[in-house]
């Protein structure tokens, strides 16, 4: 299996978009592929873009620090191979056919092909270049992904959910779902400061939070009992309680959560009595160590938290990290019944090496009525930007804003937590 994690292939996107943005003449830049679909996995990395002169463009891109090898250059192509290991084709083309051809390169190749079945029964064919009118032979190309679908009757459908999972039934009705957007999201629920692992204070993660035009923020600190330097007991909690009320009044309009992430021993127990839990206005619960259980005990390590009245969110539910470690062993639908009972949330975890839930596991919480709360997991400031990853995770999940709790403001969330 040649896929590498996406949190592999993303530096590679961005410092190469970043390189030929700076290319003279070169105008329309898009990664196409599975990155553009955020899949966790992604095989060969494909770039499209218009330029001028497109082979000075081709020029420009060999030129790449990050390339260790060109496997093919022509006038408007080329192929490398990064110093990393990775495949990456560029393409100039023409601006008329940009959009016909960033579509087709998006995939997925099952999208593709359901989209080229449905053309097929009015009267049209699909390739790379466009749309051909079989009986006149007329050819079109199309500019922008918008015209394309419009051609075929149905809605444009968000890179994130070309999976063939039923989208060009519902985008030729017009009743794609209104998937999450960043600017839905109002808050981070899981921030680590230097009170345990992380490398902010409570005010620089909060100012920066504030920064990102968030209303609020959970400080979720790990527990004493994880082993990590320094982690969080009842005594450490009530001080960080008094520096969280001092920040929340240098920095007004944002709310502070007070939050933990309790560990989760290996016999489902927690690390940090119910008392100081019931004192917190949000409590995450995670996996952190004896991953290696067999599925009968990890499913009944946590169904016992999520049976805890004070737990409001299972963190990053499987525990896998992508490329490194498998999901934990569980019965998935016993868990999520266990979070639909007793009223709590599953983590949609952004750290771009987790992504935990995963796409099909979020669709699945979903559909039981489950809400989902993004969080970073940041341990430095500039963690908070995954939450973007988690958004684009949301969406491949047909996610809407309803199913996220961290759209809510933050009074309607803190009753949802009820800590009104
Ligand atoms: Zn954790
Ligand atoms: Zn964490």
């Amino acid at each position: 299996d040649t896929r590498i994690p996406i949190a592999d292939a993303l530096p590679v996107v961005e410092e190469i978009l970043g390189w030929m943005q700076c290319t003279p003449g070169v105008h329309q830049l898009e990664v196409a592929g599975s990155v553009r679909r955020f899949r966790d996995t992604v095989g060969d990395v494909d770039i499209l873009g218009t330029a001028d002169r497109p082979g000075q463009a081709v020029a420009h891109f060999v030129e790449l620090d990050l390339v260790r090898e060109v496997i093919a250059q022509g006038d408007t192509k080329a192929t490398i191979l990064t110093d990393t290991g990775i495949q990456v084709d560029l393409r100039i083309v023409p601006p008329p056919q940009f959009g016909s051809l960033l579509q087709y390169f998006t995939g997925s190749r099952e999208h593709n092909i359901a989209l080229r079945e449905h053309a097929r029964g009015l009267g049209l064919s699909l390739s790379e270049y466009g749309i051909t009118e079989i009986a006149s032979g007329q050819a079109t190309s199309y500019e922008d992904e918008n015209a394309f679908y419009a051609r075929l009757g149905m809605q444009f459908i968000p890179p994130e959910m070309r999976e063939n999972r039923g989208e060009i039934q519902l985008a030729l009705k017009g009743r794609l779902p209104v998937v999450l957007e960043q600017g839905d999201i109002r808050g981070d629920l899981h921030v680590h400061t230097v009170w345990s692992d992380g490398q902010a204070s409570v005010y620089e993660m909060a100012r920066a939070a504030r920064e990102r035009g968030y209303e609020y923020i959970a400080v979720t600190d790990h527990s004493v009992g994880l082993g990590v330097v320094s982690g969080m007991d009842a005594d450490k909690l009530e001080k960080q309680r008094v520096e969280i009320e001092e920040t929340m009044r240098r920095l007004p309009g944002l709310r502070i959560l007070r939050g933990v992430e309790v560990n989760i021993r290996a016999d489902g127990s927690l690390d940090l009595p119910d008392e100081v839990l019931a004192g917190l206005d949000i409590v995450i619960a995670g996996v952190h160590g004896a991953m290696n259980q067999s599925a009968d005990r990890m499913t009944a390590r946590l169904v016992r938290v999520l049976e805890n009245p004070h737990v409001d969110v299972l963190a990053h539910p499987s525990g896998r990290l992508l490329g490194k470690r498998d999901p934990v062993q569980m019965d998935v639908s016993a868990v999520f019944r266990a979070a639909r009972d007793n009223g709590k949330m599953l983590e949609m975890n952004a750290m771009i090496d987790r992504l935990d839930l995963t796409d099909r596991a979020a669709a699945a919480a979903r559909d039981m009525g489950i809400p989902i709360a993004i969080g970073t997991d940041a341990h430095a400031l500039h963690h908070l930007d995954y939450m973007q990853y988690g958004v684009r995770l949301a969406r491949r999940a047909w996610c809407e804003k309803a199913h996220i709790v961290n759209t809510l403001p933050a009074p309607a969330l803190l009753e949802r937590l009820g800590r009104v």
